[in-house]
């Protein structure tokens, strides 16, 4: 089962993914938890992909692609996995079904549609945990303790691209450049359509009917 989340900032797939990834047993990957993880050990590839990631553009194709690239490489690909995040552009999009066209490609794309303004409410309040990267929302889902992740105890903090201007630049990035791959993905009949706009347990319970129906 290799399946890739796509949707606009904000529409709820890393959420999905830790839930999805835990449900069923699936290994999984987000591209912005990778470079983040990066800039906490503060190495070259994460001071370079901060400088993209501040303002709320993308990072480079051939830096991005070859860091998926190795992270799917090091997965035991009998089991499969969840791509979350990745790919953004076309670019990535070929390079991933270059890679993965040996043994069958990608099973199922699993696009999380939520409306603009429900985005840009959902990001300007998102709390992460440093930690274990557990999303919540300083209305909708606070944390039982303010500042302090429910599940690990991390701390939480908002991230620099949550702030508004990197906010509308992250949305125009995502219409002009991953948007395309919905019509891509289409084309490939790969593409299933899930309405995020509802309670996560909702959502969760429609993409686990999707993944076990497409097995
Ligand atoms: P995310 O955590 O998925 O919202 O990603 C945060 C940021 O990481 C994005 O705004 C980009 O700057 C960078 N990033 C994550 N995934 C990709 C990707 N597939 N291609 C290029 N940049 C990415």
């Amino acid at each position: 089962m290799k399946v890739v989340l796509l949707g606009p900032p904000g529409a709820g797939k890393g959420t999905q993914a830790i839930r999805i990834a835990n449900k069923l047993c699936l290994p999984k990957v987000s591209s912005g938890d990778l470079f983040r993880n990066h800039q906490e050990k503060d190495t070259d590839l994460g001071r370079l992909a901060h400088s993209y990631m501040a303002r709320g553009s993308l990072v480079p194709d051939g830096i991005t692609i070859k860091m998926v690239m190795e992270w799917i490489n090091t997965q035991d690909n009998s089991k499969g996995f969840l791509l979350d995040g990745f790919p953004r552009t076309l670019l990535q999009a070929e390079a991933l079904d270059k890679e993965l066209n040996i043994d069958g490609g990608l099973n199922v794309v699993l696009y999380i549609k939520v409306e603009e303004k429900e985005l840009i409410q959902r990001l300007g309040g998102r709390l992460i945990c440093k930690k274990c990267q557990t999303p919540f929302h300083i209305h909708t889902d606070p944390p039982n303790q303010s500042g302090i992740c429910d599940k690990c105890g991390g701390a939480l903090y908002q991230r620099d691209d949550d702030k508004p201007s990197a906010v509308k630049k992250r949305l125009q990035v995502y219409a002009n450049q991953t948007e395309p791959l919905i019509a891509h993905y289409r084309k490939s009949r790969k593409l299933e359509e899930v309405n995020g706009q509802r309670l996560v347990s909702i959502v969760e319970n429609e993409i686990i009917s999707i993944l076990t129906q497409s097995k």
